[in-house]
Order: structure tokens, then sequence, then C-alpha cells
């Protein structure tokens, strides 16, 4: 099922996660739901909290469904470690419109819990690297915008309020 996909202003895109305490038949289901709604968008990468549920979850196919062996799903990850740096063009589902260069690191190592609640370890570099922190970031509450300086930054968001109280957003 495809579940709606909230935007930046929902509190809930603003708050730390919670960790996922066992792989239940309703997690199961959200990583299904997950899947299938990113892909719709269509879309690299989807948190958990971007459909309204606070749990440190997300998924990311690079491939954008081309390549089932893409399909990465991480339950609880963690940074293992994370090098060098790379500056490029990024979006977000939950900012709609809106792109803009962020600077990341540009290898990283994450571990975390597959979709059957098997330890996996993974390995990005350039796009999946920058596809990994986007989404780690969700699971904090912390949006690309946020990671933007300046007159970039307050220009989002100022179009973002300015089209909130028109009722576009
Ligand atoms: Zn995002």
């Amino acid at each position: 099922m495809i579940r709606p996909i909230l935007k930046h202003g929902d509190q809930l895109l603003h708050e730390r996660a919670a960790i996922v305490g066992a792989i239940t038949p309703e997690i199961s289901q959200l990583v299904d739901d997950m899947v299938e709604t990113m892909y719709a968008a269509p879309g690299i990468g989807l948190a958990a909290p971007q459909v309204g549920v606070a749990l440190r979850l997300f998924v990311v196919d690079v491939s954008v469904g081309r390549d089932a062996n893409q399909l990465i799903v991480m339950i609880n990850p963690e940074f293992v470690d994370r090098d060098g740096m790379q500056l490029e063009e990024e979006g977000c589902l939950s900012v709609p419109g809106f792109n803009a260069t962020v600077v990341r690191p540009s290898r990283v190592v994450i571990k975390g819990l597959d979709r059957a609640g098997e330890p996996q370890q993974r390995e990005g570099t350039g796009l999946l690297a920058r596809a990994f922190q986007h989404e780690m970031d969700h699971l904090d509450g912390t949006l690309f915008v946020d990671r933007l300086r300046g007159i970039k930054r307050d220009l989002i968001v100022r179009k973002i309020k300015k089209m909130t109280r028109a009722g576009k957003w």
C-alpha cells in the first residue's frame, strides 16, 4: 500500500525516531509499503518518519527498482565509518520542488539489521553514500534543508512558509 509522504513542517519529520524493538508483522508491512511508496514517488530512498512512523528504519534503492539487488532495507542503522567529501545536488520527497548542493562524506559504512532481523553491514560511495546519509539524517529529525547555510536555507524555508499559508504545501 502506498502511504502518504509527510512534508517539511510536519512535526514528526523534525524529531528523533525510536529504535525498532522487534521485527513484527507490522514492521514487515511497513517495509513493504515504504518500498512501494518509494518506487511510486519515484525516489531513491525513504525513511519511516516520512510516512509518519517515528522508527529508525529506511529503504534505499539507487536503481529505483530497475535492479532488485540494489534494494537495501536498514533497521536501527549506525555509522561505522565516514570519510572523504562530495558536493552534489540533493532533493527530498518531503521537500518537493526544491534542490540544493549539500556537502557530505563521499564514503560511508553503516551497520544495522536487514528486514529479517539479521545483522548487516553496507558500504556506500558516491550516490549510495549520499542516500545513506540523507536517510540517516531523517531518523534524527534532520532534513537536507537543515544542512544548508544562510541565504539558501532561508530562501527555501520562506518559500515553504508562503506556500503553506496559501494552502499549496
Ligand atoms: Zn529525504
